[in-house]
């Protein structure tokens, strides 16, 4: 079975190098069924957000006529670094990592009085294509800021495991982030929403809350294509 998966992978590849590059987009559901991730204001986890949101931007690409394959979509644990080689295997052009986001425990209070909530999307200089992801990343972010979403400057605050730049509105720069670091194509990770935050986990499961993120995803993504830096 191993060897057939390595023969299927080996003739995509050289089928790959013989025609020219389709664009295609890896999608990466944050976390896995048993590593799920945050936890939510009323308790559910954060892997459930992430699937639920990748479906949604997986459909807007659909629509757009952007082809997208998932590197983790049999439910399975699949480690990161795995995620971003299968990313590469299955020729993918850019990788994104779809996640929601939380707070330690002793900032919750600031989530229950709403200081903290929003998006935030982050790119890793030590990604081989760090300029490219900047781009995507600054797209997706300008996309979210023109509809009314909100940017998470927690992560900026002067504490102990945050103190991230801010390279852009919406951009985070967090190099060690390992599937922004091991992907071999341009990637960004999107923090859609704060689940901690009872209000930002209501948002986050409504249908137009992730139509916007979807949206803002496929319009990057297009004018990315448009900009053709490759
Ligand atoms: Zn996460």
């Amino acid at each position: 079975m191993k060897n057939l998966v390595r023969i299927v992978f080996v003739l995509t590849v050289s089928i790959m190098n013989v025609y020219p590059k389709e664009f295609i987009v890896a999608l990466d559901i944050g976390h896995s069924p048993k590593k799920a991730g945050a936890i939510s204001a009323s308790g559910y986890r954060e892997y459930n957000f992430n699937r639920s949101l990748t479906l949604t931007v997986y459909k807007e690409l659909a629509r757009q006529h952007i082809k997208a394959v998932f590197v983790n979509s049999s439910e399975k644990d699949i480690e990161l670094k795995e995620r971003t080689s299968n990313a590469k295997l299955l020729g993918a052009s850019i990788f994104l990592s779809i996640h929601h986001d939380s707070v330690p425990a002793n900032f919750f209070y600031l989530t229950e009085k709403h200081y903290i909530r929003g998006f935030g999307t982050f790119v890793s200089t030590k990604n081989k294509y760090f300029e490219q992801s900047l781009f995507l990343a600054s797209k997706i972010s300008n996309s979210l800021l023109t509809q009314k979403y909100k940017f998470n400057t927690f992560h900026n605050l002067r504490i102990k495991g945050e103190s991230k730049e801010i390279l852009e509105d919406g951009v985070y720069k967090y190099d060690d982030l390992l599937v922004l670091k091991t992907a071999q194509m341009p990637a960004v990770l999107i923090e859609a929403a704060v689940i901690a935050n009872p209000n930002d986990e209501i948002l986050a499961t409504k249908q137009n809350y992730k139509a916007g993120i979807a949206k803002a995803i496929a319009l990057a993504i297009l004018e990315y294509q448009n900009a053709s830096i490759k």
